[in-house]
């Protein structure tokens, strides 16, 4: 319902959508010189750019789909993005056991092949064809920093302590990590000191051409007041929302769609002591990840199984709980059960519907379609994923540039993200100096404010002398100082926007401490909202 309704003067572009697509995107524009509004229903990364499995990869796999161009582009992304932020995202090693019996999926373009040439194969997955694949991967990637593929042997190193004896072979590889809901909040944060008006719990509930500018209704999650905001131009980044905006918030009548491809990850408690990953290969075809995370814990992921609706909120099931518990034990010696499972999480791959057989096999890349009927351009936004953020943000901006004659060009590649002017092996060295100059800081709160904020930690801080200066204490090394400076400066409204969002500190809070932080920022806000009104 419309409680008050204004206009105001147009807006080159208003973005709908803050997951990493909506946010890159309005980082790149402003960053030109467009006048951006980027409006988010729920919380920054809210979607699925919480829920992914945080890594900056080529996507070994997308190989046996000859998906060289997103594999090429993603697999040089990397180390452009590393450079930017060495805080969030840091350099891995992946360990690839291979066992003869690891089969293909069968529908792969590569599978179709081997099977002609080779049938006494039966959809096995040979050794030399890994090499060949992690010789593509080292090659399509123009490494600069990340090390190259080299052979393992399990019976001897520390890789192959926690499996079982079956394997006695592994390939090592290279990809990176990233903390997908920083890396959107510290894009929306860029966005927002370059001039970007970033609005989170703001709704688009319609859009319509007005004159051949768009006239897009904005409804506050808080209050439930509506206000009509005009735009040159409407960018749809709403995942797996895209058609829902384009189609019943736009009303345009499109047959361009998104798949909904759910997938779902268990966290445990740290299953071995070493610091590399794991890429298993099951003999469905599929692999799924094992990954030190958060120090003392394994992430496990993923699942792909069909989403219907974007509205009905992604869960991991029983069945790919049971599912990835099972791929693992196929590996790991210490067999896991239910009870072992601390967290898990779900999110919806907004995946461009290109008709494919199954859900494994839709392709990652993403498109972009510009619509002009009735005048106003609306750029609507068909998958994507993580690693290609920035490239797909400029591939939007070309799309947007010939309705902004004369607008600059790139700019992102190189340019740090908040927090991020370090060099890349600085982090170490981050952390001693944070520590020498914050002696009352404990080795994992250093460490983990440097990661999550890197060189603005200090900014953070401030003058704090003592843990008292820092103000109430919540729990897991989360201080008052530390949850004003999110909600300033990353646009956290809730206790769940930090702890799982901002930060992982949900795996080390109870619940009784995350109800006093709630409680805590809703006065705070309560507060801010006051003296705003003053
Ligand atoms: C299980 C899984 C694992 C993955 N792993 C990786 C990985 O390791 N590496 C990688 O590179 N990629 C990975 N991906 C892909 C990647 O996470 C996604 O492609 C990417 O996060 C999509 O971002 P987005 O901005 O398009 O969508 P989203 O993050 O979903 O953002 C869209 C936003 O639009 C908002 N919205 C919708 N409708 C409206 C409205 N009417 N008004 C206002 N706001 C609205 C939503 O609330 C949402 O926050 C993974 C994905 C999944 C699901």
């Amino acid at each position: 319902m419309d409680n008050t309704t204004t206009t105001h003067d147009a807006v080159d572009l208003l973005i709908v959508g803050g997951g990493i697509n909506g946010t890159g995107i309005a980082r790149d524009a402003v960053g030109r010189g467009l006048s951006v509004v980027m409006v988010e229903m729920n919380d920054l990364a809210s979607g699925t750019s919480s829920a992914s499995t945080k890594l900056f990869h080529g996507g070994l796999r997308y190989l046996e789909y000859f998906e060289f161009r997103l594999v090429r582009e993603a697999l040089i992304e990397r180390e452009v993005l590393l450079r930017a932020m060495p805080h969030i995202s840091w350099p891995m090693r992946f360990v690839l056991p291979y066992h003869p019996d690891m089969r293909f999926e069968g529908e792969t373009p590569t599978s179709k092949v081997l099977n002609t040439l080779m049938p006494w194969m039966r959809g096995r997955r040979p050794a030399w064809l890994i090499r060949f694949g992690l010789f593509l991967y080292d090659t399509l990637a123009g490494r600069k920093m990340l090390p190259g593929t080299s052979r393992v042997d399990l019976r001897d190193g520390p890789e192959g302590t926690p499996l079982t004896d079956k394997f006695s072979t592994a390939f090592e590889y290279s990809d990176c990590w990233i903390e997908d809901s920083r890396l959107v909040a510290l894009n929306a944060r860029d966005a927002a000191d370059r001039g970007a008006a970033i609005l989170p719990r703001t709704k688009v509930t319609g859009a319509k051409r007005v004159d051949g500018i768009w006239a897009v209704t904005l409804q506050d999650a808080h209050s439930g007041d509506s206000r009509v905001v005009r735009a040159k131009m409407l960018v749809n980044a709403g995942g797996p929302w895209v058609g829902d905006i384009l189609n019943a918030k736009a009303g345009v009548n499109s047959s361009e769609g998104v798949r909904l491809v759910r997938g779902s990850h268990i966290v445990t408690r740290k299953l071995y002591d070493q610091d590399k990953c794991y890429f298993f290969q099951g003999v469905d075809g599929r692999i799924i990840f094992a990954i030190p995370y958060e120090t003392d814990f394994t992430l496990i992921g993923t699942t792909d199984a069909e989403h219907e609706d974007p509205a009905v909120p992604p869960v991991c099931t029983p069945e790919e709980q049971a599912y990835l518990l099972d791929f693992a034990n196929q590996y790991f010696t210490r067999q896991i059960t239910a009870d072992d499972i601390v967290w898990t999480y779900s999110g919806v791959r907004p995946l461009y519907d290109e008709g494919a057989s199954s859900a494994t096999a839709a392709t990652r890349d993403y498109t972009l379609k510009v619509n002009t009927d009735g005048g106003a351009p609306m750029l609507n936004i068909f998958g994507g994923k993580i690693t290609t953020y920035r490239r797909l943000a400029e591939s939007a901006l070309d799309k947007i540039a010939p309705f902004f004659p004369g607008l600059s060009g790139p700019w992102t590649a190189g340019v740090p993200l908040p927090g991020g002017d370090f060099a890349v092996d600085g982090f170490d060295a981050l952390v001693a100096k944070l520590a020498t100059d914050y002696p009352f800081l404990s080795a994992f709160h250093a460490r983990r404010l440097v990661r999550a904020y890197g060189t603005d930690a200090w900014l953070c801080l401030g003058t704090a002398t003592s843990a008292a200066d820092l103000g109430k204490d919540f729990g897991a090394t989360l201080c008052a100082r530390e949850v004003e400076w999110l909600m300033d400066k990353e646009f956290a409204q809730t206790a769940e926007d930090i702890v799982w969002r901002r930060s992982k500190l949900g795996l080390r809070l109870s619940k009784a401490e995350i109800d006093i932080l709630s409680g805590w920022m809703d006065t705070k806000r309560t507060e801010l909202q006051r003296a705003a009104a003053e």
